[in-house]
């Protein structure tokens, strides 16, 4: 058996780890023992995600086992929630089980969403992020509701009274033409759109809108990306809004030997980046080709995102 000379070890089991342990499976690196650390067996490919809601896929037609994925890498798989990171000790903590060690690390766990605090948003609404969670529940929340709203919904056409609340202008930082188009088909299907409010609470039969309560049996809480508890740890670089801060190389700022990658992550070198899967699919060739450049002593490149 081969001697193990360096321990890379992937922390969430996203779209650019993906991609990683693909090219591990085809190139593997001798001496180094692979381990991916995952909450949960099941991956979502997130361009299906509006697919799956609009009813035309099935929850498990979205789903990347990346167990056999990792076996094809020949490496480790831990199924344990990552609690905290700290990058000076090289060290990850795990729920459950005791702290692992690495020469190497990298992190790509995702976001949540914004503003799950605020009052009944967690016990009420249907969260859009982490999207594993929610193609995990809308089929019963849909299945919950009661049959005419449900019928229209999954039906596509004109939908039952529905609200859309957005605190800032409806699609910001998009085409005029874009913004025309969104506004035409919420008015086809008949959306009230309220924009430069904001939500104040969710009650189990509606929520309350500058003070305003409204009837609803369902409420999708979209509000973008929120940092998930991990990661965190001593030393680990966030920005302000509590992501990791990255390098262009994509190694965290000022921590040898770790990186971050996809929403996790935060690039202050290119902050029109929006948390999307895309950019985590292509962050997957450059943090493949730092790592194995890392793992040999070689110098980084810099990851120019398009
Ligand atoms: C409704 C919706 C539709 C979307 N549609 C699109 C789309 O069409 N196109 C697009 O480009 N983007 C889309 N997005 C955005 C996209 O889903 C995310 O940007 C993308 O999933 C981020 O990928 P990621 O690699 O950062 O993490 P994820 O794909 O979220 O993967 C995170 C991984 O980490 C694991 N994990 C999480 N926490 C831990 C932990 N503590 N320990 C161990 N493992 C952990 C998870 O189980 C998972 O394996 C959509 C988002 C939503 C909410």
């Amino acid at each position: 058996m081969e001697a193990v000379k360096a321990d890379l070890v992937l922390v969430g089991g996203g779209h650019t780890h993906i991609q990683v342990l693909r090219r591990f499976g085809m190139a593997p690196v001798p001496g180094v023992r692979v381990t991916l650390v995952v909450d949960r067996p099941e991956a979502v490919y997130s361009g299906m995600v509006p697919g799956f809601v609009a009813g035309d896929y099935a929850a498990h037609e979205l789903a990347i086992d990346v167990v056999p994925l990792a076996r094809r890498a020949r490496a480790r798989v831990v199924i344990a929630r990552a609690v905290w990171v700290d990058p000076a000790a090289h060290r990850i903590g795990l729920e459950g089980r005791p702290p692992l060690a690495y020469d190497v690390a990298s992190l790509d766990v995702g976001a949540t969403a914004r503003g799950l605090d605020l009052p009944g948003v967690r016990e009420h609404a249907l969260a859009t992020r982490p999207i594993a969670r929610l193609v995990a529940e809308l089929d019963a929340r849909i299945a919950a509701l009661p049959p005419q709203p449900r019928a229209r919904l999954r039906a596509g056409g004109r939908t039952p009274t529905a609200h859309l609340v957005s605190e800032s202008a409806l699609l910001e930082g998009y085409g005029a033409r874009i913004k025309r188009l969104a506004r035409a088909g919420l008015a086809a299907r008949g959306i009230h759109v309220h924009t430069g409010v904001a939500v104040e609470s969710v009650r189990a039969d509606g929520f309350d809108l500058a003070g305003e309560p409204l009837a609803a049996d369902l409420v999708v809480w979209a509000t973008g990306a929120a940092p998930l508890p991990f990661p965190s740890g001593p030393g680990l670089p966030l920005d302000d809004e509590g992501f990791v801060r990255v390098e262009p190389t994509l190694a965290a700022a000022n921590c040898l030997d770790l990186f971050a990658v996809g929403d996790c992550a935060s690039l202050p070198f290119a902050p029109w980046v929006r948390k999307a899967g895309v950019y985590a699919v292509r962050e997957g060739p450059p943090l493949d080709a730092n790592l194995r450049a890392h793992l040999r002593g070689a110098p980084l490149r810099a990851y120019r995102p398009q």
